[in-house]
């Protein structure tokens, strides 16, 4: 009653917002709930040089949602970012990519492979990040250059110095690091100077309309022969033609990740793909 006509904190929201909290919390709860059921997988996307040649792949994880059917990340990584679900998740994605890397040892077609995994601030962050990934090369002993791990700028503002310290910690034993999304954050360059990392990736944006537009052009040169200078590989995201592709080389680029190569595929078809 009071709910419909007094000051109940609840006529302060409007309609449309109670119904998007309480999607919400059922998002947060379905989350929950997915770790429980083991709904998370991960797909594979191809890296390949110069040559068209595979040299690792990117895990991009998947939710196979029971109803909902496969659910991409950019629907809930956000929502468990925030609610510090992606912790887990995480730990997860990480494990599951150290048990494929030990799983590809056993073939001469896949056991040069790197495999990079996608890595949240609120991980990284973590105090004890560096030790969770000592332990897991401990239950998966995996050549440890062969796991790299994504980072992107924006999430990186806060606690430099703590999140460099962990990285030197992985550093160590071999793990290494790329730049993701490179050139669509803050203070890139800063970053760039500060963090140990081994690649950039160049952001999909830039690559998109390489065709038309000169100033991307300009701007995938300058990536490339900086990252060069630096000592850094590169390789270039979202690459779908082959006329990106002779633009990208043209600019330097030896290392190309996108649909041209291949779309992020179950493991079964991953290791198809290099049959
Ligand atoms: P990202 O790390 O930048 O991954 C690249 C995204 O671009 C992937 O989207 C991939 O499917 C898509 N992509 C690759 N090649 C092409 C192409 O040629 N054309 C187009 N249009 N798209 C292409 P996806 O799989 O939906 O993942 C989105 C983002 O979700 C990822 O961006 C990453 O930031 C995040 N993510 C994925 N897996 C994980 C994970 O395990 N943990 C965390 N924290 N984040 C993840
Ligand atoms: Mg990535
Ligand atoms: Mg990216
Ligand atoms: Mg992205």
């Amino acid at each position: 009653q009071s709910k419909k006509n007094g000051r109940n904190q609840l006529n302060f929201f409007d309609p449309n917002m109670q119904r998007s909290m309480s999607k919400r919390a059922s998002l947060d709860a379905e989350l929950h709930r997915a770790i429980d059921h083991h709904e998370f997988v991960l797909y594979y996307q191809v890296q390949v040089d110069n040559w068209r040649q595979a040299i690792g792949a990117e895990a991009l994880i998947r939710w196979q949602h029971p109803e909902l059917g496969l659910i991409t990340p950019n629907d809930f990584i956000y929502a468990a970012e925030e609610n510090g679900l992606i912790v887990p998740i995480g730990l997860w994605v990480l494990e599951t990519a150290c048990q494929q890397i030990l799983a590809w040892q056993d073939s001469p077609l896949t056991q040069h492979l790197v495999l990079a995994v996608n890595v949240s601030a609120r991980q990284l962050k973590q105090t004890d990040f560096a030790d969770q990934v000592l332990n897991l090369l401990k239950l998966y002993p995996i050549p440890t250059n062969q796991l790299k791990l994504e980072i992107t700028e924006g999430m990186l503002l806060d606690d430099i110095d703590a999140t460099i310290a962990i990285m030197r910690k992985l550093n160590a034993v071999g793990i290494r690091f790329a730049l993701d999304d490179f050139g669509v954050g803050y203070s890139s360059l800063q970053y760039l100077k500060r963090l140990p990392i081994e690649q950039l990736k160049i952001d999909r944006s830039f690559v998109q309309d390489l065709e038309d537009d000169e100033h991307d052009r300009t701007i995938v040169r300058t990536i490339v022969s900086m990252a060069h200078s630096l000592g850094l590989d590169v390789i270039a995201e979202g690459v779908e033609n082959e006329l990106q592709l002779r633009l990208l080389r043209n600019k330097g680029c030896v290392h190309f990740q996108g649909y041209l190569f291949g779309k992020p595929v179950d493991i079964r078809q991953f290791n198809a793909l290099l049959m």
